[in-house]
């Protein structure tokens, strides 16, 4: 089965005092364009009381005398780019936070920054052979001796550029890199039909059921811990703003993203050795409808809302991301009464109830772990028309939902891939 892949690789560019000068252009034109499109949703906004998007502003724009320094197309993404910026902060102010403010004017004390420049189809030309490429400028910046960029570009040995679908000039602090997007087909082997349902919650940060009847938890202890320290060094700050604050949250942002991605390669790897074919990700809302607890309160500085929002929409990015490379499909699904309803018998009772993170059905008499429980529930959603497999005779004490197994995050031990955290099986498993 052949699978489509985008993956960016960063490239140097070898001849950077050549190019200097006239990538600097480029940069310093996508900051003039994004601040007079800022202006312009500015004047828009104060007189309509709307945020324009970005189709109409590029329509409005489009005869700019700025909008012709880039190739269109790149014009076109700035404008994009701030649109998206736009729609990102109205999008935390509607979930509560205060402090989100709009994208700002690209400025500092008179002098442009260097903005990203991107290149689509028209925007650049790719030669394989000598390992350059040719970027596009506007009509405004051509001159008459050389009216495109070439590029003499240098990645890992490893690399190998091909299929490009898009260019990024970008200015690391110090020179001009091109981030490289190209589209690669991959063989897949065919995923199996066995299926899977995740629930992500906070004391158990995802609990697994596969539809081979195993079961898996995932605790959320480590998560937990850096987001209670790192909230702590914070606040220790004199201002949100200082360099000390600014590191932390690098700090901060760096472990959590380590531990999504050593969370989703962990699953994407054990769903490998299960044929599984499918993946059920129970959505967002039942997220905050469950885990209103004083645990839940205590997570992070920016408030709940913000990390499950962030949490969910990472951890499914990369699940989804990782999961693709090797055939297998990510579904969300709602999350509605999955929590409630007995995995065993397929009811759902009011008498039924969860104590110490055990779901205790009063019909069936089945205990089980509350996590996996609705894991399991999340799972039949994906076919909703399967019957509910009932299971009257089995012994449910030791069956597999009673005991799931733990995969408990430890910092001390090294994955190799990157010398940092890693999740391994826990021997004995203290909670059920
Ligand atoms: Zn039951």
């Amino acid at each position: 089965m052949a699978i489509q892949v985008t993956r960016t690789y960063v490239a140097s560019i070898r001849n950077q005092q050549q190019v200097k000068g006239d990538l600097d252009s480029l940069g310093f034109a996508a900051s003039k364009l994004w601040n007079i499109a800022r202006w312009t949703i500015e004047r828009i906004w104060s007189e309509t009381g709307t945020i324009p998007e970005d189709g109409p502003l590029k329509a409005y724009l489009k005869n700019h005398e700025r909008y012709a320094d880039l190739n269109s197309q790149s014009s076109q993404r700035v404008i994009e780019e701030l649109a998206e910026a736009f729609r990102g902060w109205y999008a935390k102010r509607r979930n509560g936070d205060d402090r989100a403010n709009p994208p700002k004017y690209r400025k500092h004390n008179g002098d442009h920054p260097r903005s990203t420049v991107t290149f689509k189809e028209d925007g650049f030309k790719h030669d394989s052979h000598n390992n350059w490429i040719r970027l596009s400028k506007g009509r405004n910046l051509k001159n008459h001796w050389s009216d495109f960029i070439l590029c003499d570009i240098e990645t890992r040995p490893d690399v190998v550029v091909e299929n490009v679908r898009q260019v990024r000039a970008v200015w690391n602090g110090d020179e001009w890199e091109l981030h490289i997007v190209c589209k690669h087909e991959i063989e897949a082997e065919s995923p199996g039909d066995e299926t899977v349902g995740i629930d992500l919650g906070i004391s158990n940060f995802a609990a697994i059921a596969y539809s081979t009847g195993d079961h898996e938890l995932y605790p959320g202890n480590a998560l937990k811990t850096d987001e209670r320290y790192f909230a702590k060094e914070i606040a220790k700050c004199n201002s949100s703003r200082s360099n000390k604050a600014l590191r932390l949250r690098r700090k901060r942002s760096e472990r959590r993203s380590h531990y999504m991605h050593a969370v989703t390669r962990h699953i994407v790897t054990e769903c490998v050795e299960r044929d599984v074919g499918t993946v059920a990700v129970g959505d967002l809302e039942g997220i905050r409808e469950d885990d209103e607890t004083v645990e839940a309160q205590n997570w992070g500085d920016r408030g709940n809302e913000g990390l499950h929002r962030w949490a969910f929409d990472r951890f499914t990015n990369l699940l989804t991301y990782k999961a693709k490379a090797e055939g297998i499909t990510v579904v969300t699904v709602s999350e509605r009464d999955t929590s409630k309803t007995c995995s065993w018998c397929g009811q759902k009772r009011k008498a039924n109830r969860v104590e110490r993170g055990l779901y205790v059905c009063r019909g069936c008499d089945a205990v089980m772990n509350a996590d996996s429980n609705g894991a399991e529930n999340i799972r039949r959603r994906l076919d909703q028309a399967e019957k509910v497999t009932l299971n009257p005779s089995a012994d449910r004490s030791s069956g597999r939902v009673a005991r799931p197994v733990v995969n408990l995050f430890r910092r001390g031990e090294r994955d190799p891939s990157c010398g940092q955290g890693m999740f391994a099986e826990q021997a004995s498993i203290c909670k059920p």
